[in-house]
C-alpha cells in the first residue's frame, strides 16, 4: 500500500522530467548552431557532391557543417594558416593528397574505435593520419566493337600484342603514380620499369587528357583500350549536360583488371583531422559519421565510388559495370612507392608516347 502512494506521489515528478528531456531534444534539432556548434570541412570535392551528407549529419546531430572548397592550395593554405587555422576537417581524393597532408604536418591522429572496427585497415594509415570513406578502380575501358575479350591484367598491357592499341593520361598522374606504385609493390622495381618500357611503346600516342578523353579516343577509334577511373564511366553515363559523353561511356567496357589473381588496383577519397581543429569534438563526430554504413552509400552514390566497409552497395550505374574485387595491398604500401613510380615514369620516357 505505502510503495503505491509513494508511486502516485512521485507520477507528477516523473512527467515533469519527460517534459524536460523532449524540450530539450526539441530545442536541440530546432537551433543546432547555437545548441551543438559547428565544424569547418576544407575540401577538394565539390560541395555538390558532399551536401546530401552534410545535411543528413546536420539532421542528426545538430552540428552545422561550414564548407571550404579549393581546387589547389588546400595544403599551403593550412599551413600559412599555423595554430589560427579554422580547418577541422580536410576531405580530399587520392593517397597522393591524404599522404601530402600527412606529410605536411597538418593532420592530427583520428582516434575512434568505430572506426578501427568497422574500416578495413588497408584504408586506413597505420598512425591514424587519415581514413579512406570511397575506393575508385583504376580499370581498364576497352572497346566493344574491337576488344573481344573480357578479362584482362595489368602486366598484359605490356603485350606487344596491344601494339598501338593503348591510350592513357600523363604518367606523373597521381592516379596513373597509384597504379604503377602498386606494379612496383607488387613485382618490384626492375621489373616494373620493364612493364613501364612495355606499356609505353603499345601506347597509340602521347598520353594526355583526362581518364574521359581516353574514353572518347577509344569512341573514335583512336585507341582500344585505355587506362581509367571507374568513377567517370558512371559520370558520363549520367551526363545531361554534355551528352555526347554517353556516346563515349556507351562504346565502352569496363574490364577489371587481376579480377581472377590479385585483384584490381582502387585509390580512395578520404577524411582526416586538421592538426589545430578548433572544433575538435566535432570534427571527430563528422568523421565517425561519414565513416558510417550510411553515410558511405549515400556519399558512394554521389560519386559513383564503392563504400569502403564490407557488405555496403555501389549505385546501380556502377553495379552495371560489374563486380569488382579489390587488390588488399594497403594503401599506405602503394604510397610508399609513390616516388619511385614517378622516378621511372621519367626513366622510361613514358610521356614521350611510343618510340619502338
Ligand atoms: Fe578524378
Amino acid at each position: 500500500m505505502s510503495r503505491r502512494v509513494k508511486y502516485t506521489e512521485n507520477r507528477p515528478l516523473a512527467n515533469l522530467k519527460k517534459l524536460a528531456i523532449a524540450l530539450s531534444l526539441t530545442a536541440s534539432t530546432a537551433i543546432p548552431a547555437l545548441a551543438d556548434g559547428e565544424v569547418n570541412i576544407y575540401s577538394y570535392r565539390q560541395p555538390d557532391l558532399i551536401q546530401p551528407l552534410l545535411d543528413r549529419f546536420k539532421a542528426e546531430t545538430g552540428i552545422a557543417t561550414n564548407v571550404l572548397f579549393l581546387d589547389k592550395g588546400l595544403v599551403e593554405r593550412i599551413q600559412a594558416e599555423g595554430e589560427n587555422s579554422p580547418a577541422d576537417v580536410i576531405l580530399t581524393v587520392d593517397i597522393s593528397r591524404l599522404t601530402e597532408a600527412k606529410d605536411a604536418g597538418i593532420t592530427q591522429p583520428i582516434k575512434s574505435a568505430i572506426i578501427d572496427t568497422d574500416i578495413p585497415a588497408q584504408y586506413r594509415d597505420p598512425d591514424g593520419a587519415w581514413v579512406g570513406l570511397t575506393t575508385r578502380g583504376r580499370v581498364v575501358y576497352a572497346s566493344k566493337d574491337r576488344v573481344a575479350q573480357n578479362d584482362i591484367t595489368y602486366e598484359e598491357l605490356a603485350d606487344p600484342k596491344w601494339k598501338g592499341k593503348i591510350c592513357t593520361r600523363d604518367g606523373q598522374h597521381s592516379y596513373n603514380i597509384g597504379l604503377f606504385a602498386s606494379m612496383i609493390a607488387h613485382h618490384g622495381e626492375a621489373e616494373t620499369e620493364k612493364w613501364l618500357t612495355g606499356l609505353k611503346n603499345n601506347l597509340a600516342r602521347k598520353p594526355d587528357g583526362g581518364d574521359r578523353d581516353q574514353a572518347k579516343a577509344i569512341f573514335a577509334g583512336e585507341c582500344d583500350l585505355a587506362l581509367g577511373n571507374s568513377y567517370y564511366v558512371g559520370l558520363m553515363l549520367t551526363n545531361e549536360k554534355e551528352p555526347e559523353q554517353k556516346e563515349w561511356a556507351n562504346s565502352i567496357k569496363v574490364l577489371f583488371p587481376n579480377a581472377n589473381d590479385r585483384g584490381t588496383h582502387v585509390n580512395v577519397s578520404g577524411v582526416a583531422m586538421a592538426k589545430y581543429a578548433p572544433n575538435k569534438e566535432n570534427a571527430q563526430k563528422l568523421i565517425d559519421f561519414l565513416a558510417s554504413g550510411e553515410a558511405q552509400e549515400i556519399y558512394a552514390e554521389q560519386v559513383y565510388e564503392y563504400p569502403v566497409m564490407p557488405g555496403k552497395e555501389p549505385s546501380d550505374v556502377v553495379k552495371s559495370f560489374g563486380t569488382i574485387k579489390p587488390d588488399t595491398l594497403p594503401l599506405a604500401d602503394i604510397a610508399a612507392n609513390r616516388k619511385k613510380a614517378s622516378e621511372l615514369v621519367d626513366k622510361v620516357g613514358f610521356n614521350d608516347g611510343p618510340t619502338n
